[in-house]
């Protein structure tokens, strides 16, 4: 578990949703929640929440041991669509509070993220939301929203793999309070991290695969990951990674990897609605 910075806990490893086809979402869902996650990272973009929901009440665990996030979407900024998003996701999801809600991206465009973050305020006053955040936000979008609040997001969820290590959001999260969150933590498969020399050297040395070592390296450096798999047998090994630990001459060969190289989308130019 992590402490986030308004008293509420996070655990560190979850599971994450982001393209798991439609119609699989629920069984896929409640099969992470068989193997042990008790952590999902969902959006309303990714038009599965319906599926989170109902996988969750099939479980049986209690909903207060169920961790689980929900984004705003890039065409639900400004107060009332703010408001509005909300409560079409608690009514998908089936649940009358989520755990933490983040806004999606910035969208600098069009100027309302500000805005959206006083709604988020008002939820979280409301009892919709425990914990609120944002994701894909850069230094400068958060310094602007903590000036017009006086309330620093719990998390930032951004784009972070050893090719794109994000140093410098990492440090600023660390000085402020905001815990990081890891998107795309496995590099979403598109280049060849597992591939990379000094991984193959740390697998042969722990007899493990390289993705339980870039979780590993995540989990050591404190931040927040949920890889995405749809196979149960990927999903049980990615939660698998609490039985070694990597040096730090190990570590610090991981952090030689950074090469700034982003997979996903600019925040300051991304769009999309
Ligand atoms: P990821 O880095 O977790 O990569 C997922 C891919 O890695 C899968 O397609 C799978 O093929 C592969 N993989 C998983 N486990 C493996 C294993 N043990 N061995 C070999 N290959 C393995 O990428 P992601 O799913 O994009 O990111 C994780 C989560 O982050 C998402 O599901 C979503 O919840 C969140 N996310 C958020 C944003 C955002 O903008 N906030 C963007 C993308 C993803």
């Amino acid at each position: 578990m992590i402490a986030l910075n308004d008293g509420n806990q996070i655990p560190q490893l979850g599971f994450g949703v982001f393209k798991v086809a439609p119609g699989q979402a629920e069984r896929i869902v409640l099969e992470a929640l068989e193997v042990g996650y008790r952590h999902i990272d969902t959006a309303a973009a990714y038009h599965n929440e319906q599926e989170v929901g109902r996988a969750i009440a099939a479980s049986g665990i209690p909903r207060e041991e169920i961790f689980v996030t929900t984004k705003l979407w890039n065409s639900d900024h400004g107060t009332k669509a703010a408001h509005t998003a909300m409560d079409a996701s608690l009514e998908k999801l089936g649940l009358d509070y989520v755990d933490l809600y983040l806004i999606h991206w910035p969208r600098p465009d069009l100027d309302l993220y500000v805005e959206t973050w006083l709604a988020l305020e008002e939820m979280k006053s409301a009892g919709k939301t425990r914990s609120i955040g944002v994701s894909n936000f850069t230094i400068a979008h958060i310094e602007r929203i903590i000036a017009a609040s006086g309330t620093v997001p719990a998390v930032d969820q951004i784009e972070l793999h050893p090719a794109f290590a994000q140093r410098e959001l990492r440090e600023f999260g660390k000085s402020k309070g905001i815990a990081i969150e890891a998107w795309g933590p496995l590099g979403q498969g598109k280049y060849d991290l597992f591939g990379m020399p000094p991984l193959a050297d740390i697998v042969a040395a722990h007899g493990v695969s390289a993705a339980q070592v870039v979780i590993r390296w995540h989990l050591q450096n404190g931040i927040i990951l949920f890889p995405k798999s749809s196979s149960r047998e990927r999903m049980a090994q990615n939660f698998d990674v609490f039985g070694f630990e990597l040096t730090s001459d190990e570590m610090a060969s991981i952090d030689a990897l950074d090469q700034g190289m982003r997979v996903g989308l600019d925040p300051d130019t991304n769009t999309n609605q």
